[in-house]
């Protein structure tokens, strides 16, 4: 079994691209954009489009895709960090039609499916949980006998399917879409990372970048940059993939419609079935590294391997008999607040997007046309969102404590879960793990 690399996704298309050439020099642009996840890239395809005479320049410490971009779950997930209101709502909906859209007509080869997402109660307390969350525009619920005509999925005491998910894979989109932002003119250094930014200026080992707007798109990674170290918690998410099922595992299991798959424990899992047939699961695994550091190649820990393999034959044991292939980490980048932001400051023309909290990867998307009209000077209804150009979030506690605090709100998590399987009823511990973090599940 291979663990990092940093994901199967890059994995499957032949390893991590050679780098592009680094910053060979000063250079002087319109856009200077900091990290090449999708994000970044969005956001240049985005303003590049708009006004094809922009000079804009990618700085990636690594290729572009190498951080959650090209390792996440494949979720393109129809909700938002924080912001559930009905704009915000229907924004990410038809973000999430939109990726697949720019796909097809930019012949980004994603394994795009737009198939929706079911979420599975497997305990009483789950489904006390599951019943309790309204029901969102075309949301349905399913029985267990209902789940089991698409999808068979051990234990399940009922489900709902909500229709604006699609799936895709990760590195697939994010190498395509930076052959198309490079197609498009869009400069891309690589094994270039800035140390700091400010007004009009990156700073990089390899020279400074003068750009009339700056566009800090580090997600998890923000903390690496002078003076960010508390902006965003670098939380780690850790994902194992399969070997392609038999086909009579797949006969025994059904999903034959590739709808996305989570539970809701505490300790949710995501799945997603592979367009080359295999089963990927993602989960918990230690939050967060010490002192906050960002892994070097997305290795998993055993144990974190062996919790979430164990889950996934839980839920689908004809999966027994396939061998994990791969298991790997990454960072999401999670605000204090928990909420997404998107900023353009007219006055220093920094501009950010991020605070995710692991639900970027359609969000990405969203982000990314906000800034394109907000660096243009364009007021639309997408500048107006209630989530963009709000006060920053108040910082996150300094290390350790963060550590510490992290470590303490997932292991209740954990216990949290055991006492609620085992008694049937609603845990306190779980709600301290909410109270203590400030973060409820979206
Ligand atoms: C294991 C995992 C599973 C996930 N699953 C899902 C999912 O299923 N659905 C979903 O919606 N979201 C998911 N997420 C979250 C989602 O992937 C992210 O929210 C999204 O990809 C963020 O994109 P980004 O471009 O903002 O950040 P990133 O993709 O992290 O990009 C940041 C980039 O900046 C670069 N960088 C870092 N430091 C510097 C520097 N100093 N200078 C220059 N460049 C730098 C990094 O190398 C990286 O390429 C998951 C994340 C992980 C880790």
């Amino acid at each position: 079994m291979l663990s990092g690399g940093p994901s199967y996704w890059f994995h499957a298309i032949g390893g991590l691209p050679v780098p592009r050439p680094a910053l060979p020099g000063a250079i002087d642009v319109d856009v200077a954009i900091v990290g090449g996840g999708l994000t970044g890239l969005w956001t240049a395809y985005e303003l590049k489009r708009a006004d094809p005479a922009l000079r804009i320049a990618i700085l990636e410490a690594r290729v572009a895709g190498y951080g959650a971009s090209g390792r996440n779950g494949g979720w393109l997930c129809g909700a938002l960090a924080g912001a559930s209101d009905d704009r915000s709502r229907r924004a990410i909906e038809e973000t999430v039609v939109e990726v697949g859209r720019v796909c097809r007509a930019e012949e980004i080869d994603a394994d795009y499916v737009h198939a929706g997402a079911i979420t599975v109660a497997t305990t009483p307390v789950q489904l006390a949980h599951l019943r309790r969350d309204p029901l969102r525009d075309g949301d349905v619920w399913l029985t267990p006998g209902e789940l089991g005509q698409r999808v068979r999925v051990a234990g399940a005491l009922g489900a709902v399917f909500r229709p604006h998910y699609a799936r895709a894979q990760p590195a697939k989109l994010s190498v395509g879409l930076a052959q198309v932002v490079e197609r498009l003119g869009v400069v891309i250094y690589e094994d270039t990372a800035a140390v700091a930014i400010a007004p009009g200026r990156v700073h990089t080992l390899r020279g400074d970048v003068r750009a009339s707007w700056v566009v800090c798109a580090t997600e998890g990674y923000t903390g690496s940059l002078a003076g960010m170290a508390r902006r965003l918690a670098p939380i780690r998410s850790t994902m194992v993939v399969t070997d392609p099922l038999s086909d009579a595992a797949w006969a025994e299991i059904g999903w034959s419609a590739n709808e996305l798959i989570d539970d809701c424990s505490n300790t949710f899992v995501y799945i997603q079935r592979t367009a080359d047939g295999r089963i990927a699961l993602g989960g918990r695994a230690k939050p967060i590294h010490f002192r906050s550091r960002t892994d070097a190649f997305g290795e998993v820990e055993g144990w974190a391997i062996r919790r979430n393999t164990a889950r996934l034959h839980e839920l689908f044991p004809a999966a027994r008999c396939t061998r994990i292939a791969h298991a790997w980490s990454g960072v999401i980048g999670a605000p204090r607040n928990w909420t997404l932001g998107v900023n353009a400051d007219p006055v220093t023309r920094i501009a950010t997007a991020g605070g995710y909290v692991g639900l970027g990867f359609a969000a990405t998307n969203l982000g990314g046309r906000i800034l394109s009209d907000l660096i243009r000077g364009e007021r639309s209804d997408l500048t107006t969102l209630p989530f963009v150009n709000q006060p920053p979030s108040r910082r996150w506690e300094p290390e350790p404590l963060r550590y510490v605090g992290a470590g303490v709100v997932y292991a209740l998590m954990r216990q949290a879960e055991r006492n609620e399987t085992r008694t049937g009823r609603s845990s306190q511990l779980a709600r301290l793990a909410y109270a203590l973090s400030g973060w409820h599940r979206h």
